[in-house]
């Protein structure tokens, strides 16, 4: 077994981390900056360089064998650009050959944030030894990615997996992505609040209008913050349904900030699933909640890395 390290980046609308990380999936060395989202391309460009130069000058650098990116989406993983919604400079930007220009021979791989969480939680999380997964990220916005026969599933654009346009409310509101009734539009935290407040859900005092308060209050039993919930659960268990059916997946992965709710989300959606997932192949299905912490970002771009390594088991990824 090596002992090579491979370095990975988290890119996102808020932060931009870099670590090195070992075959085992531990992080030996990391730094972070703030993403200038609203500045223009380059300069956002210049946090990531910045990012990429502190990790070069430590004296593990060298070990470094390959660059895996998980990058806010969407990207196009065969072209080497992103285009982060929330990161509006970078649009097709090469973000690939912007790195590669930085860090030389490594070969770099380029996946979506919620691919690379998938790779993560396959790896060392809550979907390690499982080979047909769907690990999905549910926040601001509603993300996944796909493990199939033992193997991360990124699809030639490193997009696969993203479940949060599934549309499953055929004549539902319209989705900012264009479509309408999307798993997003019902599931995350943001619309979660929003149809609270819609059917007279009240803040406290503190004004709090966040998902978190929606689900602090069906935590105390508010009837209109239980049914929020309960339909982004509906909302969330028909998308893992579809998927289960699809492709025979076993276990859907949901994490994210929404699904720090606990039991105010996981008990209508485990409830939700059995009126979704009915077929006797899809029955044994199961939902739990994510593993792995905020680094699931930077260790599931390791473990990108790490797969496309030519001598590729460490992983298994
Ligand atoms: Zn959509």
């Amino acid at each position: 077994m090596h002992t090579d390290l491979v370095a990975a980046l988290d890119i996102g609308g808020t932060k931009i981390a870099g670590a090195l990380v070992d075959g085992q999936g531990r992080i030996l060395v990391r730094t972070q900056r703030a993403t200038p989202a609203q500045e223009d391309g380059e300069t956002v460009m210049r946090a990531v360089e910045a990012v990429l130069g502190e990790l070069a000058a430590g004296p593990l650098w060298g070990r470094a064998t390959a660059l895996g990116i998980g990058s806010a989406g969407p990207v196009d993983a065969s072209a080497g650009t992103v285009s982060p919604v929330n990161v509006p400079g970078w649009r097709d930007y090469p973000l690939v050959r912007r790195v590669r220009a930085v860090t030389g021979g490594l070969p770099v791989e380029l996946i979506g944030d919620g691919v690379a969480i998938t790779a993560a939680e396959h790896w060392q999380g809550a979907a390690r030894g499982h080979d047909n997964a769907l690990c999905m990220v549910v926040s601001t916005g509603v993300g996944g990615g796909l493990v199939l026969n033992g193997r991360l599933h990124p699809g030639p654009t490193g997009n696969a997996g993203h479940i949060g346009h599934i549309s499953v409310d055929l004549d539902g509101d319209p989705c900012p992505c264009g479509g309408r009734g999307c798993v997003e539009r019902l599931a995350s935290g943001p619309n979660i609040a929003r149809r609270a407040i819609e059917a007279g859900w009240l803040p406290g005092p503190d004004g709090d209008t966040s998902a978190e308060a929606v689900a602090a209050a069906a935590r105390a039993g508010d009837p209109v913050a239980v049914a929020s919930f309960e339909r982004a659960a509906q909302a969330l268990a028909a998308g893992i349904a579809a998927t289960a059916n699809l492709v025979e997946i076993d276990i859907a992965v949901v994490g994210g900030g929404v699904a720090k709710a606990g039991d105010v989300l996981f008990t209508p959606l485990h409830k939700a699933l059995g009126d979704y997932a009915t077929l006797s192949f899809v029955q044994r299905l199961t939902v739990t909640p994510a593993q792995m912490g905020t680094d699931a970002g930077l260790v599931g771009a390791a473990a990108a890395a790490l797969a496309r390594r030519p001598d590729a088991t460490a992983a298994g990824v």
